[in-house]
């Protein structure tokens, strides 16, 4: 890195001035004032002009050499890049800190058109999407405007139903039904999916009495999703017994499905966690296999039970060859490990006869039942 040295009493930048870096202190201290009135000092180790490398607006202040200082400079373009993979609410955040700071000190107003980082204010659009639409969704936690749906799964030898797989909805008051991939996402980011990931755990148990009644098969289930912040906390394993044991639901009636995703931010962590849940008696699935949210490491890894085959297999494997093989050598791998097999999206009869004659113990799709309330169950 480049250094420039400044004697003491030099003045480094003007208010006013145009500026695009700022400055880290490597040796001695500098003097920061705003009208000719000093502000603070600061050392070693601190920074200042950092404004500058977000808009490109004049300086709000002035900066002098105290002594001897050596000064690092920091250009714009080495944050650019990092700024702009930033979170688009973060980043709006703060945009909207940099506005009131600078309206506080009647500086020009801050004109995003002017910065290389918020040019394209679509960002701006999606952040202050993000930012209502997790408000909305803590709304909704308490107005409980979520309900779980449930999707048949049946035995593809007996064509009985086996289980369901709980999947969230939405009813929102204004936009009507929310699909779980436009929200979850935020929740995800805000940590919100916490308390929406307990709440659907505790509706399923709770509506598993009513769905059971239904399942004629030596081994029901309920499944439930699970999403990648609800392992990093140790209050998880604890909740999910609480729940089970409260609602008197046998544990192994309770399998839990979740992607590599949701374990490879803290492997050993998830590993650790999983392996509670197990000895708990609850059944783990890899959902969405085949495709990069699942793959062979979390196989070899996890103690997991039942694979799901993504449906992107499935809805192909009648005309792409590939896509059958690739079925084929799933089913093949999942019971050379002892685990049993779910395909994912069957929609025709066809697919169906073809997974039953490639062995696959279970299917779920539109051909036998799409996700639907409990009432019309
Ligand atoms: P997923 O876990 O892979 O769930 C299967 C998705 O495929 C569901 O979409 C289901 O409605 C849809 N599906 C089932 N059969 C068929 C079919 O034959 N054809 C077609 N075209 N689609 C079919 P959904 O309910 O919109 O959920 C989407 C994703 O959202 C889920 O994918 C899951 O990743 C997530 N999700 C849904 N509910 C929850 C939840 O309660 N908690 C968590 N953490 N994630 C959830
Ligand atoms: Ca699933
Ligand atoms: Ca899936
Ligand atoms: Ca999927």
């Amino acid at each position: 890195l480049h250094r420039e040295i400044y004697p003491a009493g030099e003045i480094i930048f003007r208010e006013g001035d145009s500026g695009d870096s700022a400055y880290l202190i490597e040796e001695g201290s500098v003097e920061v004032s705003v009208s000719s009135t000093q502000q603070s000092c600061i050392g070693r180790g601190e920074l200042f002009g950092e404004i500058a490398l977000i808009d490109q607006q004049p300086r709000t202040a002035t900066v002098r050499a105290l002594e001897s200082t050596v000064l690092i400079p920091i250009p714009r373009q080495l944050v650019k890049e990092l700024l702009e993979k930033t979170d688009p609410v973060v980043r709006h955040l703060l945009l909207t800190i940099l506005e009131r700071y600078r309206s506080t000190r009647s500086q020009p107003a801050f004109d995003p058109s002017q910065s290389t980082i918020f040019r394209r204010d679509t960002t701006r659009g999606v952040a202050t999407q993000q930012l209502r639409l997790a408000h909305d969704i803590a709304e909704a936690l308490r107005e409980e405007q979520f309900e779980m749906f449930y999707q048949p799964i049946c035995d593809l030898s007996s064509g009985r139903l086996a289980g369901f797989e709980a999947l969230i909805r939405w009813h929102h008051p204004v936009e009507g039904m929310v699909s779980p991939m436009d929200f979850l996402w935020v929740a995800e980011q805000t940590g919100q999916i916490r308390e929406i990931g307990l709440w659907t755990l505790q509706r399923a148990c709770l509506d598993w009495p009513v769905l059971r009644t239904r399942i004629n098969h030596h081994k029901p289930f309920v499944s439930v999703n699970l999403s990648p912040s609800q392992l990093t906390g140790d209050g998880f394993v604890g909740e999910v017994k609480t729940i089970v044991s409260d609602l008197q639901m046998p544990p192994r009636e309770l399998k839990l499905e979740l992607t590599e995703t949701v374990i490879i931010n803290n492997p050993d962590l998830a590993l650790q966690l999983l392996s509670k849940l197990i000895e708990a008696g609850s059944t783990l699935a890899l959902d969405d296999f085949g495709t990069g949210h699942s793959g062979l490491d979390a196989l070899h890894r996890y103690p997991i039970g039942t694979m799901k085959i993504d449906r992107a297999f499935v809805s192909q494997m009648l005309t792409s060859p590939h896509s059958a093989k690739i079925v084929q050598a799933s089913i093949e791998l999942a019971h050379s490990l002892k685990m049993d097999v779910v395909a994912e999206g069957i929609e025709s009869e066809d697919e169906r006869l073809a997974l039953l004659e490639l062995g696959c113990d279970y299917g779920q799709g539109w051909l036998f039942g799409k996700p639907a309330s409990l009432k019309n169950i």
